[in-house]
């Protein structure tokens, strides 16, 4: 299963992440939570990755 994870020390809270992935991905309080793990792998959550504009979220395989 994809995991994502962000790393609330550099994301800026943009929301890039939001727009690409809206079921997987919430702002709160300026920064992106993973709110829909199980959704993963019906969305690109590479795609989140690859737009976060500081590399804050990184996809990995569990
Ligand atoms: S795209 Fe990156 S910087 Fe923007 S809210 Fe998502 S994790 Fe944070």
């Amino acid at each position: 299963m994809l995991k994502p994870v962000v790393d609330w020390d550099t994301c800026v809270g943009c929301g890039a992440c939001t727009e690409v992935c809206p079921e997987v991905f919430q702002l709160k309080d300026d920064k992106a939570w993973v709110v829909g793990l199980e959704k993963c792998n019906t969305c690109n959550c590479q795609e989140a990755a690859d737009i976060c504009p500081v590399q804050a979220i990184t996809v990995t395989e569990e």
